[in-house]
């Protein structure tokens, strides 16, 4: 398939983990890759065929970052077509415990950062005439999880962070979708335990690839679909599988 013949795509956090796996994907379909991370050049995962891509400092929480990553992908590839806001960080703790250092800190990648991102992007996508961006939330942004306040307000943020850049893109071709993966194996979930999948439909994790799958359909073929959310999840959240009250008793206290 060459679906992405021509185009040039930008991929945040891409170094590893889901976001390498879309640059790959995009790749293997024709696209030429600007790849954005914060990690230094001996940590990014290898195999990403170097001819077609370029690797960029880019903090997504940095406006100049956005700026000169921008203006690098036009100098060298021409204007973006894609965008898929993939960069996230994942901190845990209990609303009455996580410091409002750490929730901040999530708020900004995770949110911030996308926001940020698509100011940035949107004038070379209208240039290009349009085109598509895929803000990468998750399962935390349609359910509730226990001990990932920061995150699951981030995630749902962008969610509808989404659906107002959809509106407001339209006038210039330009389609924003966001992609929900449930449980995925890379380095975010690494000491993730297998039974956390046990209650889904397909009761394993995914593999980067099957987001990647998806993120490169919404970016190539749903032409009909704006602010419009695509889960990818092993029927995590139709199962109802990580909504976890903190405690049996829950409500209790309501009943005096
Ligand atoms: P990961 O930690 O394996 O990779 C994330 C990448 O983002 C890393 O390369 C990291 O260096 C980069 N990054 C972090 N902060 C950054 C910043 N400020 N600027 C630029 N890059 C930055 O994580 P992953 O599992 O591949 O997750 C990718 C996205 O998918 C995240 O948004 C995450 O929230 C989301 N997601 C992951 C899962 C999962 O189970 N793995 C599930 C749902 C959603």
């Amino acid at each position: 398939m060459s679906r992405f013949e021509g185009k040039t795509a930008l991929v945040t956090g891409g170094a590893r983990g889901i976001g390498a796996a879309v640059a790959r994907r995009l790749v293997a379909e024709g696209a030429r890759v600007v790849i954005g991370d914060v990690l230094a050049q001996a940590e990014w995962e290898v195999g990403l065929p170097e001819a077609r891509v370029r690797r960029a400092h880019l903090d997504v929480t940095s406006e100049a970052d956005w700026f000169a990553a921008v203006t690098e992908a036009e100098r060298v590839f021409g204007h973006l077509d894609v965008v898929v806001n993939n960069a996230g960080i994942v901190e845990f703790g209990p609303i009455t415990e996580q410091s409002p250092e750490s929730f901040r800190r999530v708020l900004e990648v995770n949110l911030v950062g996308p926001w940020l991102g698509m100011r940035a992007v949107a004038p070379s996508l209208r240039a290009a005439g349009g085109g598509s961006i895929v803000n990468i939330s998750s399962t935390a942004g349609l359910i509730g999880y226990a001990d990932l306040g920061a995150y699951v307000a981030s995630k749902w943020a962008l969610r509808g962070l989404t659906k107002t850049a959809a509106m407001e893109f339209a006038r210039d071709g330009i389609r924003v979708c966001s992609v929900h993966p449930g449980p995925i194996r890379t380095p975010m979930t690494a000491g993730f335990d297998d039974s956390m999948t046990a209650e889904q439909p397909i009761a394993r994790f995914g593999d980067p690839e099957e987001v990647a799958a998806m993120v490169a359909f919404v970016a190539a073929e749903a032409t009909y679909s704006t602010g419009s959310e695509f889960v990818v999840d092993g029927g995590a959240v139709v199962a109802g599988a990580g909504v976890r009250p903190d405690r049996a008793e829950v409500g209790a206290g309501d009943r005096g």
